[in-house]
Formats: C-alpha cells, structure tokens, sequence
C-alpha cells in the first residue's frame, strides 16, 4: 500500500514493523507487542486504525489477564447462556442500563462486577442469586430464566459425568498417556488400564451378568452401597 510520507515529501511503499508499546490502561502502564504501518524509506509511522484498534485490544486484554478479568467475549457467553439480551441482564444484575454493552464491547470491567459475573456463570450459583436477591425481573422473566438454570444444572452434571467418563474409557491408557499428568498414580493408571482391558468390549446385558459373581455385589442388598471392604475380593477374571 503506498501512502504520502510528510517526511520523505513524497508517496513511498509502506511496510508493517513489529515493536513493543507502551499503553495506559486504567492507570496502569501496559506493555504489548504492537504491529506498526511505516514508511519503508524513512521509517516514519503512519496511522493506521486497523492496527492501532488491534493493539489496544491486546493492551486491554493483558490488563484483564493480569487481573484475572472475564473477556467481553467471556461476559457475553454468561449472558447469553442465559438466554438474556444485554438490557435484561444488566437489569437482572441491578447495574445502569448500558452496563454490559460497554464490557461487551471492550471496556474494562470493574473488579465487584467482575466477580459477580464469574459467580453468576454457573448455573447453581445463579438459582442462588435468583432466590435470595430482590429481582427487578417480572414473575414471568424469573420462570423463564429458572427453566434455563435447570436445564443447564442438568447439561453440567451430565458433561461432568461424560468427561471422567471419556478420561477414563475412550482411550487406552496405556498409549500415548492422554490421562493428563500428575492426575492418577502410576498404580491408578494400572488399576485402570486392567479395568478398561477386562470391560472395554462389555455391554449393559454383559455387566448385569458379570456383577452377581462378585462378592461385594453378592453380600450387599438391593439398594445398599457395596462396601469398600469388597475390594480385596474383586475377581476381574
Ligand atoms: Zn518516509
């Protein structure tokens, strides 16, 4: 791209340099890596708002890391799994109306909204707050938003239990080491990678035939937890 350069007095090529800037964020004097439109004769800068846009982001979003800040992307995900535009849930939040337009457009948010925000993520946490703060929401809003808390609740305990459940049996153990590190001993990891070989072909119909020769599951009554004490007995032939 060429463009006019006051120093060179003439149109000359431009190139994109990478430096480290200073920016102000909050009072706070950030470093960044920053990507520079200059004259490639003389070296002058030029103003390009695409860049400068580019770098601010990074400026704000190292100012959100190190003061561990949702990202608006982050803010907006909270407020949309709640099936909320950005009006209804500054109201649900009791903040001004255009609140969370700004986060979510890139201001940096304040540290009380900030924790407020990250508690109201989890769905728990907001039944919580519906039901022991004075919500500005009608009855019919309050309803509808306590249906989609349940069916997240429910979502969060099924992915949950899907996740161990894909650490565990969805890869063999023993290659590779997908179990991720420091999670489960090496005396786990063998415990495991036996119980997978022994299971790993099992169907529902399999394990209903399997269990009743195991002692635990022969000494203990329907609807009783089977003891620990069981498991030095544990066949797995
Ligand atoms: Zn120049």
């Amino acid at each position: 791209m060429k463009k006019y350069c006051e120093e060179c007095g003439r149109e000359v090529e431009t190139k994109i340099i990478t430096q480290n800037e200073v920016y102000d964020v909050c009072g706070e004097k950030i470093e960044v890596e920053a990507q520079v439109l200059v004259c490639a004769e003389c070296g002058e800068d030029f103003y390009s708002e695409e860049l400068d846009n580019a770098t601010l982001i990074r400026a704000y979003n190292e100012y959100r890391r190190r003061h561990k800040l949702l990202l608006p992307e982050e803010i907006k995900k909270i407020r949309e799994q709640y099936g909320l535009n950005q009006r209804g849930f500054a109201k649900l939040l009791n903040w001004g109306d255009k609140t969370i337009c700004r986060y979510e457009n890139g201001s940096i948010q304040d540290k009380a909204h900030n924790s407020l925000l990250l508690f109201l993520r989890e769905p728990e946490n907001m039944r919580t707050y519906l039901t022991e703060n004075e919500i500005s929401l009608d009855e019919k809003q309050k309803s509808r938003l306590l249906e989609i808390v349940e069916k997240l609740e429910q979502d969060n305990e099924y992915r949950v239990g899907r996740q161990f459940f894909d650490l565990i049996f969805s890869k063999d153990p023993c290659e590779g080491g997908e179990v991720p590190e420091g999670i489960l001993s090496e005396d786990e990891i063998v415990i495991l990678e036996r119980i997978y070989q022994k299971f790993k072909a099992f169907h529902s119909l399999d394990m209903s035939n399997y269990f009743p020769k195991e002692n635990g599951y022969k000494s203990t009554n329907q609807g009783e937890i089977i003891s620990y004490s069981h498991a030095k007995d544990i066949q797995l032939n």
